[in-house]
């Protein structure tokens, strides 16, 4: 074992991997660590999981990878890294200390900091490899089809992210996330597998990453436009840091409407309630913010509050609502998207 850059970095599988749970992995890896396994192709197929402590399907994925492969050769290099273990401990995202360790990734915004370091470490050496993919493996909060999402529109990326699922979402922000990090070195895609705990979400990304490591290239031809639904994230939407919020507490400033992830990918027209606020809190500033790619609060385009409803302005489809609300404070409510007709 040997620790460079505050990581840990190995080159074999230690037997407890197999069966540990993601609140136990801290005692097995105190710290982030990378895994280099050979193949038969040597550009590695990268993987990363629990980025997000709490998003445990891609740590089951790779168990069960690990455990197919237990005795026959991999069909190409494979390297593993797994993220926040201090996180992962708690159940957590991230920690109250930690920044989101997937915005730290190089082209993040946030100043250099431990996590940035290992982060543009991990990178370059996996740059160094000849990485051949990389897979970003997460989950939702809320309740959401399963499906991926692309930093850029070429071939390659549409090719792996619909290897997948039909559903592709392009979404270039936010900044320093792994997938777009990637993005610069080889096709990269981000799996979003449901939520925490699902058996479907597992099965999914390990069928997925065995496609992935039998696949001899990625075709550059960009999939027929039947073959995949292509989004865009056209705006991240947070609550207001002075607004308080919640789905059962009517004292709230912005009360909002239960079960609203059911609403996720669904064709929203205009007029739809989203919550109410309560009737002292003045209809403007509005509650929400809605920040485009470039940085741009478009929440007036989007939202408007009438007789204390919160309601859309326009036709929108939401994605990632959660019914979380540490989550949507610490991340966010939801995405707005629209279609892209190829
Ligand atoms: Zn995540």
């Amino acid at each position: 074992m040997s620790i460079k850059g505050d990581i840990i970095r190995l080159g074999q599988i230690p037997d407890a991997l197999l069966e540990i749970s993601a609140t136990e992995l801290h005692r097995l890896f105190p710290r982030p660590a990378l895994i280099h396994l050979g193949g038969d192709r040597a550009e590695p197929l990268f993987v990363s999981v629990l980025l997000h402590g709490n998003e445990t399907t891609g740590l089951a994925a790779v168990q069960a990878l690990l455990k197919n492969y237990a005795s026959k050769p991999w069909p190409r290099a494979v390297s593993f890294f797994f993220g926040n273990v201090k996180a992962a401990r708690e159940g957590l995202r991230r920690l109250g200390n930690q920044p989101d360790f997937n915005r730290i990734w190089p082209g993040t915004e946030m100043a250099d900091c431990p996590e940035t370091l290992w982060a543009q470490n991990v990178y370059e050496e996996m740059a160094r490899r000849g990485v051949f993919a990389s897979i970003d493996v997460h989950n939702n909060t809320g309740r959401n089809p399963h499906y991926s999402c692309v930093e850029r529109l070429d071939g390659p990326s549409l090719n792996l992210g619909a290897l997948f699922d039909r559903l592709v979402i392009y979404s270039p922000h936010p900044k320093g996330a792994q997938t777009g990090a990637f993005a610069l070195a080889c096709p990269s895609v981000t799996l979003e597998c449901g939520q925490a705990g699902e058996a479907a979400g597992v099965g999914h990304a390990v069928e997925f990453i065995e496609k992935c490591l039998r696949l001899p290239e990625i075709p550059r031809p960009p999939p027929p436009p039947q073959d995949i639904e292509l989004f865009h994230a056209l705006a991240q939407v947070t609550v207001r840091d002075d607004v308080s919020f919640s789905y059962s507490d009517p004292a709230a400033d912005l009360v909002l409407r239960e079960q609203l992830d059911l609403l996720n990918f669904t064709e929203l027209t205009a007029g739809t309630v989203l919550g109410h606020v309560t009737p002292r809190h003045p209809a403007k500033p509005l509650p929400l913010i809605a920040r485009t790619d470039d940085g741009r609060d478009v929440a007036a385009g989007f939202f408007r509050v009438e007789n204390d409803q919160l309601a859309l302005t326009q036709a929108a489809m939401p994605c990632m609502l959660s019914m979380d609300e540490r989550i949507i404070r610490q991340d966010c409510l939801c995405y707005l998207m629209e279609r892209i007709k190829r």
